[in-house]
């Protein structure tokens, strides 16, 4: 499925493929490119070992790490600034040789709906490159109930994977309930009860972010004053 205007396929060379990974050149193969979405607000160790997991479980080929621009279901409330939460995923993601981070959805205009990136990416990339939207088991119970949620299953396969505190079953029940056919993967990811809310607590109590995101995070997120941090940059710091 096309957008308007995109029937004639690419030729590989042709594509405007930005800071997204380049797949799928080789015709006699099939390519699988993970997209892991999320507000990351911070990005933290419950988001990389998901991806990591799905990334063996399902032999992808790269997973993309896209925080959402303006999320359709975020919208009252104060998210940091997309650039902020792209540097974040990429400091987070850099020493992953199959982890990458894209300003996909960032640079996009007004809301961002996930059905209009995976079908923006399924004119992109060539049919032999297969896409999969990981999701944990909280946020796949709500894509399948959202109103563009067909465009979703016709153009990406989803991947399920346990997070502690919500029900797979539940997301389950909610996908087979829907009038749409979705291709599902359920995933067992270790298990780590952390969410980006309660880091954000984490920080404006004082608290330390360490072994719950990668230290880098932890840094720019001090650096640049986030959630409430202490800290500053160019000198003001140093004490
Ligand atoms: P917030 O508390 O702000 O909602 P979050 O931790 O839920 O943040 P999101 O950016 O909302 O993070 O989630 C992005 C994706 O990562 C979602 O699909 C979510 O289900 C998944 N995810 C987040 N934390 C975990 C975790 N600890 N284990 C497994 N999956 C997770
Ligand atoms: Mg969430």
């Amino acid at each position: 499925m096309h957008p308007k205007g995109q029937e004639e396929a690419l030729a590989f060379d042709e594509r405007e493929w930005g800071d997204l990974p380049p797949l799928g050149e080789d015709p006699s193969r099939t390519y699988r490119l993970g997209i892991m979405g999320g507000t990351f607000d911070p990005i933290h160790h419950g988001h990389l070992v998901a991806a990591e997991q799905a990334f063996d479980d399902l032999n992808l080929d790269v997973v993309v790490f896209m925080p959402a621009g303006r999320p359709a279901f975020k919208q009252n409330k104060k998210v940091t600034s997309g650039e902020d939460r792209y540097a974040m995923t990429l400091l987070a993601t850099a020493d992953n040789p199959h982890f990458t981070a894209s300003r996909f959805e960032v640079d996009r205009e007004g809301v961002t709906y996930t059905a209009d990136t995976l079908e923006l990416l399924r004119a992109l990339y060539p049919a032999n490159v297969e896409l999969y939207f990981i999701t944990g088991a909280d946020a796949i119970a709500d894509v399948v109930r959202w109103k563009d949620a067909g465009r979703i299953g016709a153009n990406a396969k989803l991947v399920g994977a346990t997070r502690p505190g919500y029900d797979l079953a539940r997301a389950q029940e909610a996908i087979e309930e829907s009038p749409y056919t979705f291709d599902v993967t359920y995933l067992e990811v270790p298990a780590l009860a952390i969410s980006s809310s309660y880091l954000r607590e984490r920080v404006m109590a004082g608290q330390s972010l360490r072994y719950l995101t990668p230290d880098q995070v932890t840094g720019y997120i001090h650096k640049h004053g986030l959630y409430g941090a202490s800290g500053g940059r160019y000198g003001q710091a140093r004490r």
